[in-house]
């Protein structure tokens, strides 16, 4: 089955472009192979196709309900949460995946449904208690969360601190004997309450008392839903949103505390809360990328199946010819650019995804500290686009997916009303595309003198070098080398506003700057994947199917050169135009 996403696609991707195996010639991945990969991304795309993709429209048609403090949500996520568990329970340390196979395979489960959005969660939450907790708490939580019987969240928003988390205000009052008790509200808790588990584990920010105000007084603290001895915890769901998609999950609105009852231990060190938080937030930005390029793939698979069957109009150049049969829509220039753009989007931002997964492995296993720093300061330069291009993208994509449709795409007889819908939080949650490109331009190339981008600049001229090898390649070759001076050029003429201290000129427009650098960077992965595709061409001579996979490859290249590239003409203009018109002035602009 597996509609929702191609596997050769997937394969090309982890074995010829990225050379997944290659990871395991570091101690830390060792114990993996080919087959190991293969074998996990089989058994996930099972489940998928088994327990997820048949129950998509069931899961958003069947909201979440709370009742009586009692939240129950969709009986087959029981059985999904049984066979993860089952099939993918772990020592601390996990099964050491390295995270391009592991973030695949969340890719491969959103795809196939995005309304079950569980394991990652209580995953992400397992890990950062066995990274950061004492041993009693890691031995007490994290193999009952890997099993599937305790779902996990992260528990951070709440109603007057969503983007600013240094205005948060949950308590956390020390206790004679080493807990705290926990009082507050938090918002939009995803998971935070259901049925198809046995307890919650709410990894929650709070302020210990007497703590500095701002990001440096907030701290980790576990809470869950039930005591070890089954005593409730104080913990309750106030209220469920009801939302315009993800509609499977439910979004929690928690107090902690009303009786005074409300019992956390602390993870780790007081105050470090936050930095021990964005190893679950940078892991979840990726997780979240994924969940926009997995529900863009699925919206192009149904697209891209219904343009070959849906026959209307003929071809422009013989439009008078009524007598001859209309013909499918694909052949159509505008359908086929459709289909071409959500291509190049998805193929392109996976592509993005696993390099940056990759960052993150090559980080984490490397014992030569040079490569080391390298890839962690990639890691962190990527995360940001990562999370951000594959989300307002996956956006436009699926939205030409609908389009593709036409009007039936708008109804509930096909999946895309649905998915349009589904991927309309991805660019909101885990830090805004507004936050993200503050991080980005204000932070990130910033950092270390700007050390990430020369790294990551780098390794992009690398691949301008082996693409001009090859004659059908050079001229958009020829067109990432400009494309990388005029990113450079950008980047020098906003740097002065932030060493002259005005931040707010210096990222007010930062947001365009991550759609330049995003359109960049893709365009980057793009002629990566051209290169593999031409090689392989020209030194194993394919045929069939085989042939035709890595001509689209290149078609789609040079599609997104030709059609995607050329809009950082206009973004650059405006990074450089010195109009300002958005600054909050004291005479306030009507609006
Ligand atoms: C379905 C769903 C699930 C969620 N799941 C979780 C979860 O599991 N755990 C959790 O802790 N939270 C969760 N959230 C919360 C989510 O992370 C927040 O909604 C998000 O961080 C934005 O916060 P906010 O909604 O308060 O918006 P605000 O912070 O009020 O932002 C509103 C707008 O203002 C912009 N803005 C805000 N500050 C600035 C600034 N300084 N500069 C420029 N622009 C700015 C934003 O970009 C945005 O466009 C979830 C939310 C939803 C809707």
């Amino acid at each position: 089955m597996a509609q929702y996403y191609s596997r050769r696609n997937l394969n090309f991707l982890l074995y010829e472009v990225f050379n997944a195996t290659e990871l395991t010639h570091y101690p830390y991945y060792s114990a993996h192979d080919r087959e190991t990969f293969d074998m996990t991304i089989d058994a996930v795309t099972q489940i998928g196709d088994t327990i997820m993709f048949p129950h998509f429209r069931d899961l958003d048609r069947n909201q979440p309900e709370l009742k009586n403090g009692k939240v129950t949500v969709h009986p087959k996520v029981g059985e999904y949460l049984k066979a993860m568990g089952d099939g993918f329970s772990f020592e601390d340390g996990g099964q050491q995946l390295p995270e391009i196979v592991n973030s695949i395979l969340g890719f491969i489960l959103m795809a196939a449904n995005n309304g079950m959005m569980y394991t990652g969660l209580t995953s992400g939450a397992a890990r950062l208690i066995a990274s950061f907790a004492s041993e009693e708490l890691k031995q007490t939580y994290v193999e009952k969360m890997l099993g599937g019987k305790w779902q996990g969240t992260m528990a951070l928003t709440e109603p007057q601190a969503g983007s600013s988390l240094s205005d948060i205000t949950t308590s956390a009052t020390p206790q004679a004997d080493g807990s705290y008790r926990i009082k507050g509200q938090k918002v939009f808790i995803s998971a935070g309450d259901h049925d198809q588990c046995e307890n919650i584990i709410h990894l929650m920010l709070a302020r210990i008392d007497g703590a500095p105000k701002g990001t440096k007084g907030i701290s980790l603290l576990l809470v869950p839903k039930y005591r070890l001895d089954g005593t409730e915890n104080d913990v309750t769901s106030t209220g469920i949103y009801h939302k315009l998609g993800q509609r499977g999950v439910p979004a929690m609105h928690l107090t902690m505390g009303d009786r005074d009852d409300c019992h956390g231990w602390l993870v780790g060190e007081p105050h470090r809360g936050l930095n021990y938080m964005f190893q679950m937030m940078n892991e979840a930005r990726i997780g979240v990328g994924m969940t926009g390029v997995a529900i863009a793939s699925a919206a192009y698979g149904a697209s891209l199946q219904y343009a070959k069957e849906r026959p209307q109009s003929r071809r422009l150049n013989e439009k008078s010819a009524l007598d001859s049969p209309q013909i499918p829509i694909i052949q159509h220039p505008d359908v086929k650019r459709m289909l071409l753009l959500q291509k190049a989007i998805v193929e392109g931002s996976l592509s993005l995804l696993m390099e940056t997964a990759r960052c993150a492995d090559i980080a984490h296993a490397s014992e030569d500290p040079e490569e080391k720093e390298k890839y962690h300061l990639m890691l962190e330069l990527l995360t940001p686009v990562a999370k951000t291009y594959p989300t307002e993208m996956g956006m436009v994509a699926v939205s030409n997916g609908l389009q593709v449709l036409g009007g039936y795409g708008f109804t509930e007889d096909f999946p895309l009303e649905q998915l349009y819908r589904d991927i309309r939080i991805t660019p909101i949650y885990e830090g805004t595309t507004g936050i993200q490109s503050q991080d980005l331009l204000g932070r990130k190339m910033t950092m270390k003198g700007g050390k990430p981008a020369q790294y990551l600049f780098g390794e992009v001229a690398k691949t301008i070098a082996e693409a001009e090898n090859h004659e059908t390649l050079k001229p958009c070759a020829q067109k990432l080398k400009t494309e990388l001076a005029r990113l450079q050029e950008v980047t020098m003429a906003l740097m002065p506003f932030a060493m002259q201290g005005d931040i707010e000129r210096f990222l007010m427009d930062a947001t365009l700057y991550m759609e330049m650098f995003g359109i960049s960077t893709v365009a980057w992965q793009w002629l990566k994947q051209a290169v593999v595709a031409q090689r392989t061409i020209v030194t194993q001579n394919p045929d069939g199917e085989e042939l035709a996979f890595y001509e689209g490859k290149i078609h789609t290249m040079k599609f997104f050169f030709h059609y995607e590239v050329p809009k950082t003409l206009g973004l650059a203009v405006r990074l450089k135009d010195n109009e300002v018109l958005t600054i909050a002035t004291e005479k306030e602009v009507i609006l």
